[in-house]
């Protein structure tokens, strides 16, 4: 009984969710649908990842390009595989300067890093790379001796941008040959930014755009009602949800250790999430941390950085945050939830328990 009580409860989640995400929808490819429901559909494939748009409104066709455009155009200038991008230019050495939103992601970067005391750290691409967590790389567990001749270059410190207020370009300034960036814990969350700009710019009030982990809930319904947006259950992320955020508004981006992984020949996992004080992937207390802002740029970068932090650094981080805005969803390796009490009445776990987190 209780099995089929939990079947069934996934196949609503499922249905909610669907309403909710094209992602549940056939892949469009090639151009974009009209679907029944009165949106324009379409899924591209950028950032190495395939993203879903679901957009209503009069200019929603106008708007679905425009936005197809921008995720192809900022992945063309972060990609850290695409050699020609501006930050593969700067990593290898080819070129020092950054421009428009290149420049806007790294200035990003900048302070994310400062507010969340360098757990959020672009500069642990190196660390990354021998870890196999890159395009076309091959995992593997490199011994502690690679990491500790990795590790000193390793940091914030190790560049300096200087903007140049009159042409809105930077230059990046390596004091280490070794240093390398990678903004991809972040550059879904600003390309979700820029995508929510567009929809402004062609009075969209409604849409819903899923990159990956990040989901951008614009508006409301267009019935009017809220979004529910699920939060997969880190367990079994295929195939149940830990529970559902009612949203209007708001960007939500979760950074999961299911989300990569490689395991070793015993079993043991590594993350795609790395600790840049000890260059090695996370391992704690936290299965997921899911961030809900109204800056997708801020929600990204918050999203990695608290898991990196772990259950209490965390907690600890969102009570005395007083220049970031946000709430969050953590799920720890017992599958226990925490939530923020500004969702006390907006997110639903499947299991009916939550641990209210408040300021006091
Ligand atoms: P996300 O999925 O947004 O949590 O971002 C994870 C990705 O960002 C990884 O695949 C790495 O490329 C990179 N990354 C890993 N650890 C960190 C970190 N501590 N700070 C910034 N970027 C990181
Ligand atoms: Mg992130």
């Amino acid at each position: 009984m209780k099995k089929h009580f939990k079947t069934f409860m996934i196949l609503i989640l499922s249905f909610l969710v669907c309403l909710s995400f094209s992602a549940c929808s056939a892949p469009f490819t090639g151009g974009s649908a009209d679907t029944d429901d009165g949106s324009v559909s379409r899924t591209v494939y950028a950032m190495d990842i395939s993203i879903s748009l679901k957009v209503w409104g009069d200019q929603a066709e106008q708007a679905v390009e425009a936005a197809e455009k921008e995720l192809h155009r900022i992945d063309a200038l972060l990609s850290v595989t695409d050699e020609q991008s501006q930050l593969a230019m700067l990593n290898a050495r080819a070129a020092d300067t950054v421009s428009d939103e290149a420049l806007d992601v790294i200035t990003a970067s900048i302070r994310m890093s400062e507010l969340t005391g360098g757990s959020f750290d672009i500069s642990v691409y190196p660390i990354v790379k021998a870890w196999g967590f890159t395009t076309g790389g091959r995992y593997r567990v490199p011994d502690e001796d690679e990491i500790s001749d990795i590790l000193p270059h390793i940091g914030m410190d190790k560049f300096t941008l200087t903007v140049n207020e009159n042409d809105d370009h930077g230059t990046i300034t390596f004091s280490d040959p070794e240093t390398m960036l990678d903004t991809g814990a972040v550059t879904k969350g600003y390309a979700s930014d820029r995508i929510s700009g567009i929809l402004d710019q062609y009075d969209i009030d409604s849409a819903i755009i899923s990159l990956g982990g990040n989901i951008l809930a614009k508006g409301k319904k267009p019935d009017g009602s809220l979004w529910h947006v699920a939060v997969n259950d880190p367990a079994d992320p295929d195939n149940s949800y830990a529970g559902i955020a009612a949203v209007e508004d708001r960007f939500l981006v979760t950074s999961g250790g299911y989300q990569r992984y490689f395991e070793d020949e015993t079993g043991h996992r590594y993350i795609h999430i790395m600790d840049p004080e000890t260059g090695h992937p996370v391992e704690n207390d936290l299965s997921s941390v899911t961030v809900i802002s109204k800056s997708g740029t801020e929600a990204d970068a918050l999203s990695t950085a608290l898991f990196v932090k772990g259950l209490d650094k965390a907690v600890d981080f969102w009570k005395k945050s007083d220049v970031l805005d946000f709430e969050m969803i953590l799920i720890d390796d017992k599958g226990r939830t925490y939530i923020t009490e500004g969702l006390s009445d907006s997110y639903e776990t499947s299991s009916g328990k939550a641990k209210i987190i408040s300021k006091k």
